[in-house]
Protein backbone atom coordinates (compact mmCIF):
# COMPACT_ATOMS: atom_id res chain seq x y z
CA UNK A 1 0.00 0.00 0.00
CA UNK A 2 1.23 3.49 -0.96
CA UNK A 3 0.14 6.23 1.41
CA UNK A 4 -0.51 9.49 0.24
CA UNK A 5 0.91 8.58 -3.60
CA UNK A 6 1.38 11.11 -6.11
CA UNK A 7 -0.36 10.47 -9.79
CA UNK A 8 0.10 12.59 -12.71
CA UNK A 9 -3.08 12.87 -14.82
CA UNK A 10 -2.67 13.98 -18.43
CA UNK A 11 -6.46 14.27 -19.58
CA UNK A 12 -6.02 14.41 -23.18
CA UNK A 13 -8.85 14.82 -26.26
CA UNK A 14 -8.01 11.26 -27.37
CA UNK A 15 -6.01 9.53 -24.68
CA UNK A 16 -5.47 9.86 -21.38
CA UNK A 17 -2.31 8.73 -19.30
CA UNK A 18 -1.52 8.38 -15.75
CA UNK A 19 1.68 8.67 -14.34
CA UNK A 20 2.82 7.85 -10.98
CA UNK A 21 6.63 7.91 -9.39
CA UNK A 22 6.96 4.70 -8.25
CA UNK A 23 5.96 3.08 -11.49
CA UNK A 24 6.16 5.76 -13.98
CA UNK A 25 3.00 5.21 -16.64
CA UNK A 26 0.69 2.89 -15.28
CA UNK A 27 -2.17 3.81 -17.32
CA UNK A 28 -2.36 4.88 -21.59
CA UNK A 29 -6.15 4.54 -22.52
CA UNK A 30 -8.50 6.02 -25.21
CA UNK A 31 -10.50 9.20 -23.78
CA UNK A 32 -13.49 7.38 -24.30
CA UNK A 33 -16.50 6.34 -22.55
CA UNK A 34 -19.53 3.68 -23.68
CA UNK A 35 -22.53 4.67 -22.46
CA UNK A 36 -25.74 2.43 -22.21
CA UNK A 37 -28.52 5.02 -23.31
CA UNK A 38 -30.98 3.24 -21.88
CA UNK A 39 -29.70 2.70 -18.13
CA UNK A 40 -27.05 5.48 -18.55
CA UNK A 41 -24.66 3.47 -17.41
CA UNK A 42 -20.61 3.51 -18.41
CA UNK A 43 -20.23 -0.24 -20.38
CA UNK A 44 -16.66 0.56 -20.64
CA UNK A 45 -13.85 2.90 -20.69
CA UNK A 46 -10.58 3.24 -22.55
CA UNK A 47 -9.57 1.04 -25.28
CA UNK A 48 -12.65 -1.14 -24.62
CA UNK A 49 -14.86 1.54 -25.10
CA UNK A 50 -12.74 2.97 -28.43
CA UNK A 51 -12.91 -0.63 -30.08
CA UNK A 52 -16.66 0.12 -29.98
CA UNK A 53 -17.37 2.84 -31.66
CA UNK A 54 -18.76 2.53 -35.04
CA UNK A 55 -19.64 -1.44 -34.23
CA UNK A 56 -22.27 -1.52 -31.20
CA UNK A 57 -25.77 -1.61 -31.21
CA UNK A 58 -27.84 1.37 -30.69
CA UNK A 59 -28.49 1.67 -27.38
CA UNK A 60 -24.92 2.11 -26.87
CA UNK A 61 -22.96 4.93 -27.54
CA UNK A 62 -18.64 6.22 -27.72
CA UNK A 63 -18.76 9.27 -26.37
CA UNK A 64 -15.43 10.99 -26.29
CA UNK A 65 -16.27 13.99 -23.57
CA UNK A 66 -13.12 15.97 -24.09
CA UNK A 67 -13.59 15.84 -28.13
CA UNK A 68 -12.67 19.44 -28.92
CA UNK A 69 -10.46 20.43 -25.93
CA UNK A 70 -13.03 21.68 -23.86
CA UNK A 71 -15.57 19.88 -21.70
CA UNK A 72 -18.67 18.83 -23.32
CA UNK A 73 -20.34 16.81 -20.98
CA UNK A 74 -19.29 17.26 -17.44
CA UNK A 75 -20.87 13.98 -15.88
CA UNK A 76 -19.30 11.28 -18.32
CA UNK A 77 -16.16 13.48 -17.60
CA UNK A 78 -16.37 12.93 -14.29
CA UNK A 79 -17.36 9.08 -14.98
CA UNK A 80 -14.76 8.59 -17.08
CA UNK A 81 -12.35 10.10 -14.43
CA UNK A 82 -13.56 7.92 -11.66
CA UNK A 83 -13.09 4.80 -14.07
CA UNK A 84 -9.84 5.80 -15.15
CA UNK A 85 -8.76 6.14 -11.20
CA UNK A 86 -10.20 3.07 -10.50
CA UNK A 87 -8.04 1.00 -13.26
CA UNK A 88 -4.95 2.99 -11.76
CA UNK A 89 -5.71 1.24 -8.11
CA UNK A 90 -5.57 -1.90 -9.42
CA UNK A 91 -2.56 -1.45 -11.38
CA UNK A 92 -0.80 -0.04 -8.45
CA UNK A 93 -2.33 -3.39 -6.54
CA UNK A 94 -3.78 -1.57 -3.72
CA UNK A 95 -6.48 1.13 -3.15
CA UNK A 96 -5.67 4.80 -3.69
CA UNK A 97 -5.79 6.28 -0.23
CA UNK A 98 -5.79 9.64 -0.15
CA UNK A 99 -3.26 10.42 -3.21
CA UNK A 100 -2.02 13.73 -4.01
CA UNK A 101 -3.11 14.37 -7.52
CA UNK A 102 -2.03 16.59 -10.77
CA UNK A 103 -4.41 17.18 -13.66
CA UNK A 104 -2.71 18.60 -17.20
CA UNK A 105 -6.04 20.25 -18.39
CA UNK A 106 -6.53 21.40 -22.15
CA UNK A 107 -5.38 25.02 -22.07
CA UNK A 108 -7.94 26.42 -23.88
CA UNK A 109 -10.42 25.23 -21.23
CA UNK A 110 -12.17 27.57 -18.91
CA UNK A 111 -12.53 28.04 -15.50
CA UNK A 112 -15.78 26.79 -14.95
CA UNK A 113 -13.86 23.72 -16.73
CA UNK A 114 -11.18 23.32 -14.53
CA UNK A 115 -13.28 23.65 -11.47
CA UNK A 116 -15.44 20.63 -13.24
CA UNK A 117 -12.36 18.69 -13.25
CA UNK A 118 -11.37 19.67 -10.06
CA UNK A 119 -14.50 18.81 -7.96
CA UNK A 120 -14.37 15.14 -10.20
CA UNK A 121 -10.93 14.11 -8.89
CA UNK A 122 -11.79 15.58 -5.45
CA UNK A 123 -14.60 13.86 -5.30
CA UNK A 124 -12.66 10.53 -5.56
CA UNK A 125 -10.86 10.94 -2.27
CA UNK A 126 -7.78 12.80 -3.69
CA UNK A 127 -6.11 14.86 -0.47
CA UNK A 128 -4.59 17.42 -2.52
CA UNK A 129 -5.35 18.49 -6.23
CA UNK A 130 -3.54 20.82 -8.46
CA UNK A 131 -4.53 22.17 -12.03
CA UNK A 132 -1.04 22.62 -14.25
CA UNK A 133 -1.20 24.26 -18.12
CA UNK A 134 -0.56 21.69 -20.77
CA UNK A 135 2.64 23.54 -22.39
CA UNK A 136 4.27 24.15 -18.87
CA UNK A 137 3.88 19.94 -18.08
CA UNK A 138 4.44 19.13 -22.16
CA UNK A 139 7.67 21.28 -21.71
CA UNK A 140 8.87 19.70 -18.35
CA UNK A 141 8.42 16.23 -20.01
CA UNK A 142 10.54 17.07 -23.18
CA UNK A 143 13.10 18.13 -20.39
CA UNK A 144 13.74 21.50 -21.35
CA UNK A 145 14.73 23.72 -18.53
CA UNK A 146 11.22 25.60 -17.89
CA UNK A 147 12.39 27.58 -14.60
CA UNK A 148 15.19 28.58 -16.41
CA UNK A 149 15.04 32.58 -17.69
CA UNK A 150 15.18 31.33 -21.01
CA UNK A 151 12.62 31.19 -23.92
CA UNK A 152 10.90 27.77 -25.14
CA UNK A 153 8.67 26.83 -27.47
CA UNK A 154 6.06 24.03 -27.71
CA UNK A 155 3.94 23.03 -30.48
CA UNK A 156 1.67 19.98 -29.17
CA UNK A 157 -0.42 18.73 -31.67
CA UNK A 158 -3.30 16.38 -30.12
CA UNK A 159 -6.40 14.72 -31.05
CA UNK A 160 -9.13 17.39 -30.61
CA UNK A 161 -6.73 20.95 -30.25
CA UNK A 162 -3.28 21.64 -30.97
CA UNK A 163 -1.61 23.67 -28.56
CA UNK A 164 1.39 26.20 -29.18
CA UNK A 165 3.08 27.93 -25.97
CA UNK A 166 6.21 29.96 -25.54
CA UNK A 167 7.12 29.14 -22.10
CA UNK A 168 10.25 30.83 -20.07
CA UNK A 169 10.84 31.09 -16.46
CA UNK A 170 8.39 28.26 -15.38
CA UNK A 171 5.45 29.98 -17.28
CA UNK A 172 3.16 30.87 -20.30
CA UNK A 173 4.26 33.80 -21.98
CA UNK A 174 2.10 33.58 -24.70
CA UNK A 175 0.14 30.78 -25.69
CA UNK A 176 -2.91 29.94 -28.67
CA UNK A 177 -5.02 27.11 -29.18
CA UNK A 178 -6.66 25.62 -32.34
CA UNK A 179 -9.63 23.11 -32.51
CA UNK A 180 -7.63 21.40 -35.21
CA UNK A 181 -5.25 18.29 -34.61
CA UNK A 182 -5.46 14.51 -35.47
CA UNK A 183 -9.25 14.34 -35.41
CA UNK A 184 -9.91 17.18 -38.15
CA UNK A 185 -7.11 15.23 -40.13
CA UNK A 186 -9.25 11.68 -39.83
CA UNK A 187 -12.47 13.78 -40.69
CA UNK A 188 -10.44 15.16 -43.88
CA UNK A 189 -9.84 12.02 -45.16
CA UNK A 190 -13.24 10.62 -44.89
CA UNK A 191 -14.60 13.31 -46.84
CA UNK A 192 -11.79 13.16 -49.30
CA UNK A 193 -12.78 9.71 -49.65
CA UNK A 194 -16.36 10.18 -49.95
CA UNK A 195 -16.16 13.23 -52.23
CA UNK A 196 -13.56 11.05 -54.61
CA UNK A 197 -14.68 7.79 -54.75
CA UNK A 198 -18.52 8.01 -52.82
CA UNK A 199 -17.31 5.29 -50.57
CA UNK A 200 -18.37 5.96 -46.59
CA UNK A 201 -15.26 4.62 -44.48
CA UNK A 202 -15.33 5.04 -40.30
CA UNK A 203 -12.97 7.83 -38.23
CA UNK A 204 -11.14 4.17 -37.03
CA UNK A 205 -9.90 3.46 -40.79
CA UNK A 206 -9.32 7.29 -41.68
CA UNK A 207 -7.04 7.33 -38.46
CA UNK A 208 -5.21 4.08 -39.42
CA UNK A 209 -5.00 5.44 -42.95
CA UNK A 210 -3.13 8.48 -41.82
CA UNK A 211 -0.98 6.59 -39.62
CA UNK A 212 0.34 4.29 -42.19
CA UNK A 213 0.59 6.20 -45.13
CA UNK A 214 -0.01 10.19 -44.06
CA UNK A 215 2.47 12.98 -44.73
CA UNK A 216 2.97 16.18 -44.26
CA UNK A 217 3.01 18.22 -46.96
CA UNK A 218 6.85 17.20 -48.33
CA UNK A 219 7.97 15.62 -51.13
CA UNK A 220 8.08 11.84 -50.43
CA UNK A 221 7.71 8.64 -52.70
CA UNK A 222 4.40 7.70 -52.87
CA UNK A 223 2.87 5.03 -50.46
CA UNK A 224 -0.69 2.95 -51.21
CA UNK A 225 -2.96 1.32 -49.05
CA UNK A 226 -5.74 -1.03 -49.69
CA UNK A 227 -8.76 0.34 -47.73
CA UNK A 228 -12.17 -0.31 -47.43
CA UNK A 229 -15.48 1.17 -46.94
CA UNK A 230 -19.29 1.23 -48.22
CA UNK A 231 -19.91 2.19 -51.85
CA UNK A 232 -23.00 4.99 -51.13
CA UNK A 233 -24.42 4.71 -54.62
CA UNK A 234 -24.81 0.44 -53.94
CA UNK A 235 -24.69 0.19 -50.67
CA UNK A 236 -22.19 -2.42 -50.47
CA UNK A 237 -18.83 -3.20 -49.24
CA UNK A 238 -16.11 -2.29 -51.67
CA UNK A 239 -12.05 -2.18 -51.35
CA UNK A 240 -10.10 0.98 -52.82
CA UNK A 241 -6.32 1.70 -52.77
CA UNK A 242 -5.65 5.06 -51.65
CA UNK A 243 -2.00 6.61 -52.42
CA UNK A 244 -0.29 8.92 -49.66
CA UNK A 245 -0.50 11.80 -52.23
CA UNK A 246 -3.90 11.76 -51.83
CA UNK A 247 -4.02 11.42 -48.11
CA UNK A 248 -1.49 14.93 -48.70
CA UNK A 249 -4.47 16.29 -50.07
CA UNK A 250 -6.57 15.68 -47.67
CA UNK A 251 -4.72 16.76 -44.96
CA UNK A 252 -3.46 20.20 -46.31
CA UNK A 253 -5.86 22.69 -44.84
CA UNK A 254 -5.53 21.20 -41.61
CA UNK A 255 -1.79 20.99 -41.81
CA UNK A 256 -1.55 24.55 -42.78
CA UNK A 257 -4.06 25.51 -39.63
CA UNK A 258 -1.94 24.21 -37.47
CA UNK A 259 1.00 26.08 -38.89
CA UNK A 260 -0.75 29.20 -38.95
CA UNK A 261 -1.01 28.92 -35.31
CA UNK A 262 2.25 28.73 -34.42
CA UNK A 263 3.37 31.82 -36.88
CA UNK A 264 1.33 33.57 -35.00
CA UNK A 265 2.40 32.48 -31.54
CA UNK A 266 6.09 33.50 -32.82
CA UNK A 267 4.85 36.29 -33.88
CA UNK A 268 3.41 37.28 -30.33
CA UNK A 269 6.68 36.67 -29.17
CA UNK A 270 8.32 39.34 -26.91
CA UNK A 271 11.46 40.68 -29.17
CA UNK A 272 13.71 40.00 -26.11
CA UNK A 273 12.79 36.10 -26.02
CA UNK A 274 13.30 36.03 -29.90
CA UNK A 275 17.13 35.20 -30.04
CA UNK A 276 16.42 31.98 -27.84
CA UNK A 277 13.58 30.71 -29.94
CA UNK A 278 16.10 31.87 -32.90
CA UNK A 279 18.92 29.33 -31.33
CA UNK A 280 16.52 26.39 -29.38
CA UNK A 281 14.05 26.54 -32.07
CA UNK A 282 10.70 24.88 -31.40
CA UNK A 283 9.87 21.28 -29.72
CA UNK A 284 6.66 19.11 -31.20
CA UNK A 285 5.41 16.82 -29.25
CA UNK A 286 1.60 15.50 -29.45
CA UNK A 287 0.90 12.57 -31.47
CA UNK A 288 0.28 14.50 -34.25
CA UNK A 289 4.08 14.74 -34.08
CA UNK A 290 4.70 11.73 -35.54
CA UNK A 291 2.99 12.27 -38.58
CA UNK A 292 5.26 11.13 -41.06
CA UNK A 293 7.59 14.42 -42.36
CA UNK A 294 6.13 16.66 -39.87
CA UNK A 295 9.63 18.08 -38.32
CA UNK A 296 11.03 18.74 -41.76
CA UNK A 297 8.07 20.19 -43.05
CA UNK A 298 7.98 22.73 -40.32
CA UNK A 299 11.53 23.41 -40.33
CA UNK A 300 11.18 24.56 -43.82
CA UNK A 301 7.94 26.65 -42.93
CA UNK A 302 8.99 28.55 -40.25
CA UNK A 303 12.68 29.62 -40.02
CA UNK A 304 13.65 28.27 -36.58
CA UNK A 305 15.04 24.47 -35.89
CA UNK A 306 12.00 22.06 -35.44
CA UNK A 307 13.04 19.42 -32.60
CA UNK A 308 10.97 16.02 -31.69
CA UNK A 309 10.25 15.53 -28.36
CA UNK A 310 11.56 11.96 -26.92
CA UNK A 311 7.92 10.73 -26.50
CA UNK A 312 5.21 12.74 -28.13
CA UNK A 313 2.85 10.32 -26.94
CA UNK A 314 4.05 10.41 -23.05
CA UNK A 315 5.88 13.30 -22.45
CA UNK A 316 2.12 15.64 -20.76
CA UNK A 317 1.73 12.98 -18.68
CA UNK A 318 5.91 12.08 -17.59
CA UNK A 319 5.61 16.02 -17.28
CA UNK A 320 3.09 16.58 -15.13
CA UNK A 321 4.16 13.98 -12.89
CA UNK A 322 7.67 15.55 -12.41
CA UNK A 323 5.89 18.31 -12.06
CA UNK A 324 4.61 17.34 -8.85
CA UNK A 325 7.70 16.65 -7.38
CA UNK A 326 8.59 20.17 -8.04
CA UNK A 327 5.12 21.32 -6.54
CA UNK A 328 5.68 18.87 -3.62
CA UNK A 329 9.56 19.67 -2.69
CA UNK A 330 8.25 23.67 -2.97
CA UNK A 331 5.45 23.16 -0.49
CA UNK A 332 8.02 21.07 1.80
CA UNK A 333 10.47 24.31 1.56
CA UNK A 334 7.32 26.45 2.35
CA UNK A 335 6.87 24.34 5.84
P1 LIG B 1 -4.44 14.35 -26.81
O1 LIG B 1 -3.33 14.90 -25.98
O2 LIG B 1 -5.35 15.40 -27.36
O3 LIG B 1 -5.18 13.26 -26.11
P2 LIG B 1 -2.44 12.80 -28.23
O4 LIG B 1 -1.22 13.62 -28.03
O5 LIG B 1 -2.60 11.57 -27.43
O6 LIG B 1 -3.76 13.70 -28.11
O7 LIG B 1 -2.49 12.47 -29.80
C1 LIG B 1 -3.56 11.77 -30.35
C2 LIG B 1 -3.60 12.02 -31.84
O8 LIG B 1 -2.35 11.67 -32.45
C3 LIG B 1 -4.67 11.18 -32.54
O9 LIG B 1 -5.40 12.00 -33.43
C4 LIG B 1 -3.86 10.14 -33.29
O10 LIG B 1 -4.52 9.72 -34.47
C5 LIG B 1 -2.59 10.91 -33.61
N1 LIG B 1 -1.46 10.03 -33.88
C6 LIG B 1 -0.95 9.08 -33.06
N2 LIG B 1 0.07 8.43 -33.68
C7 LIG B 1 0.20 8.99 -34.92
C8 LIG B 1 1.06 8.76 -36.05
N3 LIG B 1 1.99 7.81 -36.02
N4 LIG B 1 0.88 9.54 -37.15
C9 LIG B 1 -0.06 10.49 -37.18
N5 LIG B 1 -0.90 10.76 -36.16
C10 LIG B 1 -0.77 10.02 -35.05
MG1 LIG C 1 -2.18 16.14 -25.09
Amino acid sequence: MFANPEIGIDLGTANILVYTKQKGIVLNEPSVVAIDLETKNVVAVGAEAKEMVGKTPQNIVPIRPLKDGVIADYDVTAQLLKEILKKVSKVMGSSLRKPTIVVCTPSGSTSVERRAIHNAVKSYGAKNVHLIEEPIAAAIGADLPVDEPVANVIVDIGGGTSEVGIISFGGVVSCRSVRIGGDSMDEEIVQYIRKQYNILIGERTAEQIKMEIGFALIEHDELTMDVRGRDMVTGLPKTIQISSKEVQVALKESLEQILETIRMTLEDCPPELSGDIVDHGVILTGGGALLKGMQQWLASEISVPVHLAPNPLESVAIGTGRALQMITKLQKAAK
